[in-house]
């Protein structure tokens, strides 16, 4: 179930009710400032919520504290290994600290970054992956990788706890979908923390897309995970937050923008609806309200759908009928669908009224 506790990143709620964050990660070398901040106001642009940067080496930490001081939304250190950097990157004014507490060098390293983040008001994700259990579990892991997952994360969960540090969230992540789904749902029920949700090296933007969609979506629905990170391996991180705000909204967790329904097409279709639909969900980019626009290719079920719809297209033979808040107006020849359905959307919108 979602995450009883509320832990806050900059200014971003995670848990305890709040609505699911999109995160993302920066591809570039945090040190090469340019590059990582216009990639961060991309996908700050495409409504990354937090993003994460990577931390490995000094030259990065340095880096941090522009970064910190000119990025729109919070930013997230990810360490490994180096405790110092985790240190140093609280002190440049990281928004979060992203650590595995089983590879920064023992649980006294732990406490040492817990004690700072805790005087700096500065929580932690606790991230658990499938590919760096702690040695003691990997017997456990042979005989039941699910289990054994969850053990790593309650096990750190208990350590910080320990320390009496209770500022965090956390993630446990795998490259197997079931394993992710299965993992999750068992710490949602042991744990009261903010759950952090990805499928690790999901793959490339169309594989990777349908993975995480699959994992993601499956726990979302069940109301498990605060925060949603899609891996995809492309540079481009702001495909990632599209992927994510698609699942969000798939699952009207979260409203952004427009949502287009089209039909996958059939023999009855009688228009060109795949330049007409590629063409709709181009323009439909510019717009910021969650205008809900349907195309159907003829009048089997587009007559219901386009007048569900905001807006909507029904096709018959090289023209279709369009459709304005449930009313349908006038027969067009397709190569004015377009345009006309959007100065019937753009009139709408200058009228100011809610859709
Ligand atoms: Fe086929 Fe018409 Fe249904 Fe589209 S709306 S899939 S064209 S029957």
């Amino acid at each position: 179930m979602a995450s009883k506790r509320q832990i806050h990143v900059g200014g971003v709620p995670i848990g305890g009710g709040a609505p699911v964050a999109v995160q993302t990660m920066t591809k570039t070398e945090t040190a090469d400032l340019t590059a990582t901040m216009a990639q961060i106001r991309r996908v700050a642009e495409a409504g990354a919520d937090i993003v994460r940067c990577a931390v490995p080496r000094e030259q990065d930490v340095e880096a941090l504290r522009t970064i910190v001081r000119e990025s729109p939304i919070p930013i997230i250190a990810d360490i490994h290994f180096n405790y110092t950097l985790a240190l140093k990157a609280i002190d440049a004014g990281a928004h979060c600290i992203r650590l595995n507490p089983g590879n920064i060098g023992g649980p006294d390293k732990v406490a040492l970054v817990a004690e700072k983040a805790r005087a700096a008001g500065v929580p932690i994700r606790i991230g658990v992956n499938s590919g760096s259990l702690p040695r003691h579990l990997h017997a456990l892991e042979r005989e039941n990788s699910v289990e054994a997952l969850v053990t790593a994360a309650v096990e750190f969960v208990e350590l910080m706890e320990t320390l009496d540090f209770r500022d965090f969230k956390v993630s446990i992540k795998s490259t197997n979908v079931p394993n992710t789904i299965a993992s999750n749902r068992l710490l949602s029920e042991r744990i009261p923390y903010p759950l952090h949700l990805g499928i690790t090296e999901a793959g490339t933007k169309w594989s990777g897309s349908l993975k995480s969609s699959v994992g993601l979506g499956t726990l979302l629905a069940d109301g498990i995970g605060d925060t949603v990170r899609i891996s995809l391996s492309t540079f481009h991180a702001e495909e990632e937050v599209k992927v994510a705000w698609e699942i969000l909204k798939a699952l009207q967790l979260r409203e952004r923008g427009p949502v287009l329904i089209a039909c996958p097409t059939c023999g009855r279709l009688q228009f060109d609806m795949d330049t007409v639909v590629a063409e709709i969900e181009r323009r439909l980019e510019a717009y910021k309200d969650p205008i809900e626009v349907a195309v159907l290719g003829c009048a089997v079920n587009g007559i219901g759908e386009a007048s569900h719809a905001d807006f909507g297209i029904t096709g018959a033979k090289n023209e279709g009928l369009i459709f304005s808040r449930g009313r349908a107006l006038r027969k067009v020849p397709q190569e004015q669908l377009v345009d006309t359905l959007f100065a019937e959307i753009d009139k709408y919108v200058a009228s100011g009224k809610q859709l």
